[in-house]
């Protein structure tokens, strides 16, 4: 169903996918602290993580709350972070971003949507502790196994995405074992490798090697803004996949027709 044939209907989706990805970000934060935790992710209630008193429902509207508590915790006055906000927002502005660069209700837009609340989730937790859980990535893998056979043009679609995720994966590997050789350093972790692999799923051969050059330009920004040596990659990986998944194709396209003359 396409979504800009209408102007209330283009406004309604596009208010109702913000608020979605608002509340998507506040659940998988949620989940990404519980899982780095260790403790159940499914069942239990959210609480306040400094007097650990159980948040009520108008503790957990995404944004509204926030504002309304003046960013603190209702109980004990303890300040709820602002990177909360920042996620809440930040997802949110992705969602209706996805919509505006694929303006249908459709498989495509879906598994875009998606994997971007995976995407978040994983960032989080490598932010957090350097850390990526495999159930994320099998998460992301799932997603790509059920919305596959709706892409269009799924043969050759299909046959790029595992073409680009064994081989690019595989050049990688060789060229990051063969560096960390020679300067004796870790270059690219095992579980970016991992992350690597599975968004080339996604991406397929043009747009990932766009994707890996555009997350080791941002990934050299972001270590060299921080002033770190080791910086969390999934971010940066994340950044660019949503990056190529939405605009990907324009960019690979003009690329591709300059070098064609
Ligand atoms: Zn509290």
């Amino acid at each position: 169903m396409p979504i800009f044939e209408n102007t209330f209907i283009a406004v309604y989706v596009l208010v109702l996918l913000f608020i979605f990805g608002t509340i998507f970000a506040s659940f998988i934060a949620c989940t990404a602290g519980r899982v780095l935790a260790g403790v159940d992710w499914v069942h239990g209630h959210s609480h306040c993580d400094t007097c650990g008193h159980e948040l009520a429902i108008g503790d957990l509207f995404p944004i509204v709350s926030y504002i309304a508590l003046k960013g603190k915790c209702r109980y004990c006055g303890a300040r709820v972070p602002i990177s909360c906000l920042f996620t809440e927002v930040l997802l949110g502005v992705a969602f209706v971003l996805t919509a505006v660069a694929n303006p249908y209700i459709d498989a495509v837009l879906l598994r875009n949507l998606a994997l971007e609340v995976i995407l978040l989730g994983i960032s989080l937790t490598d932010i957090w502790q350097h850390k990526i859980t495999n159930g994320f990535l099998f998460a992301a893998i799932a997603v790509y196994i059920l919305t596959e056979p709706f892409m269009p043009n799924l043969t050759s679609y299909a046959l790029d995405g595992v073409v680009a995720s064994v081989g690019i994966s595989a050049v990688l590997l060789i060229a990051s074992t063969i560096m960390e050789k020679a300067v004796k350093k870790t270059i690219i972790g095992g579980a970016d490798l991992k992350l690597f692999a599975v968004m080339f799923l996604f991406t397929g051969l043009w747009n990932g090697l766009f994707m890996l050059i555009l997350t080791c330009l941002s990934g050299l920004i972001g270590m060299l803004v921080s002033r770190k040596k080791k910086i969390a990659l999934a971010p940066f990986i994340s950044g660019a996949t949503v990056f190529v998944l939405l605009v990907g194709d324009y960019f690979v396209n003009s690329y591709l027709t300059l070098i064609g003359g």
